[in-house]
């Protein structure tokens, strides 16, 4: 079932994930509906588009703050701290200085011995996962905060944490947390050699400790005080059963499992319309293509067991905190974090990726990864450095099976990129026309072929 239903009256296929929400009128639509006359917000000019955007912001996150009980907060924040008091700033929304991202919005606890916390509180607009699932997400990204506490990487401490529930008195889900110091990293094509040897010459300990402490399933940490392996948390894999309840992939015992079944929901999600809706049938060819790629991973991971490892999902850079000298003080923004097979887990982090020539379909690795594998293996970890080196395929599967398939161009990219990765012929059209006719009788394909022109 999808997590949403067009809005249009009447209507009742599944809205589109992504490009089938508006923030606007907060409404989800179909690919049918989503740009028809039905929805009014597509006829307005650009200025007024922009004008619309920033007002229907400040509403939402005006709605959020005055969902707070401040007076609960603040005295829920001096009790954990045995009656040190604090302030909290006047609630306001200002764009120019809001300390927010697209999913959480932040603001300052200061107690009066100088210690700051910073409160995080998920946003909530037409295009977030239902309730029960961005509660998932937040008791998952506790989890995984409270688990690095206990290793060398350097994650801010959780003091408190609630979910949105009629039991909690302050009125909002939030996680209460350590303010660290530092600001994001720079991107990694303006910093200079000599910092970029610095950063990740502390990277190589991050991944080192991560590998120091393997997990024995594939998912998300659960809960902050049981530290289990639940469900992934990411929304791409999650779906609503019959009642409309979040129903999530995982967790899984094998890396095999785990790769069939997140493909498998994705071609669920193709075919019924929620997710690469301008190129159904090329997108399910291709997630058929992943499927028959399983085996390969699986023998590539033979040897490895059960052992899984914690990987930042969002891991473009900015979740680095550094200061002024590049010394990381913080690694941060865990939510969705999950355990992954070891090839998976350590292959370069997005910030390395020269992205231009990534998008080109080419496979050759950046001067950032090929660094970082050499800085591995001068400090003695040879197996995660060959993770790195070996990584792309990795990066092309993630890619395939992700938010990249949904258009042409970057489909038949990424797609390139992997069959290279695999040492097999790039030729999209000659490739596309053998699946067309070796999976002629699949029925999910039948399906779409029927819906979609093939040309
Ligand atoms: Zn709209
Ligand atoms: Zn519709």
């Amino acid at each position: 079932m999808p997590f949403y239903k067009c809005d249009a009256t009447h209507c009742r296929e599944p809205s589109v994930r992504g490009e089938g929400v508006c923030f606007l009128c907060n409404s989800h639509y179909c690919a049918a509906h989503m740009k028809s006359g039905v929805h009014t917000c597509t006829k307005l000019a650009e200025e007024e588009y922009a004008v619309a955007s920033a007002r229907a912001s400040e509403n939402e996150i005006n709605a959020l703050l005055s969902e707070i009980r401040v007076d609960v907060l603040r005295a829920r924040a001096m009790s954990l701290r045995n009656g040190i008091s604090c302030d909290i700033p006047p609630l306001d929304y200002n764009p120019a200085t809001a300390l927010m991202g697209g999913m959480n919005y932040h603001f300052p606890i200061t107690f009066q011995d100088g210690v700051t916390w910073l409160c995080r509180i998920r946003r909530h607009n037409a295009s977030s996962p239902p309730m029960e699932l961005r509660d998932r997400i937040l008791l998952s990204e506790a989890a995984t905060l409270r688990f690095l506490a206990n290793t060398r990487i350097p994650v801010p401490k959780v003091y408190d944490f609630a979910i949105s529930s009629p039991n909690n008195p302050v009125g909002v889900g939030y996680i209460l947390m350590e303010k660290l110091d530092g600001k994001p990293l720079p991107p990694w094509s303006t910093i200079d050699v000599d910092r970029r040897k610095h950063v990740l010459a502390q990277f190589v300990e991050v991944f080192a400790e991560l590998e120091k402490h393997p997990l024995p399933a594939i998912g998300s940490l659960r809960h902050p005080e049981d530290q289990s392996i639940g469900p992934l948390t990411i929304e791409q894999f999650a779906d609503a059963d019959e009642d409309g309840h979040a129903k999530s992939l995982g967790p899984f015992s094998t890396a095999t499992e785990y790769r069939y079944e997140t493909v498998r929901r994705q071609m669920e999600l193709v075919s019924r319309g929620e997710v690469h809706h301008t190129n159904a049938v090329d997108s399910y060819l291709v997630h058929r293509y992943l499927l028959e790629c399983v085996p390969w991973f699986a023998r590539q991971e033979e040897g490895s067991g059960s052992a899984y490892y914690l990987k930042h999902m969002d891991d473009k850079g900015d979740h680095i905190l550094v200061d002024d000298d590049f010394n990381i003080t913080g690694i941060v923004d865990w939510e969705w974090a999950q355990t992954a097979p070891k090839s998976e887990a350590f292959a370069a982090p997005m910030f390395l990726l020269d992205v231009g020539s990534y998008y080109d379909g080419k496979n050759e690795l950046s001067e950032g990864e090929e660094l970082f594998a050499s800085m591995l293996e001068g400090k003695g970890h040879r197996e995660l450095a060959q993770f790195v080196r070996r990584g792309r395929v990795e990066h092309r599967w993630a890619s395939c099976l992700g938010g990249d398939a949904g258009f042409s161009d970057s489909l038949r990219a990424m797609f390139s990129g992997l069959r290279g990765s695999l040492r097999r012929d790039r030729d999209w059209d000659g490739w596309r026309k053998r699946s067309l006719k070796k999976y002629a009788n699949d029925k999910g394909l039948k399906l779409l072929t029927m819906k979609h022109t093939i040309i």
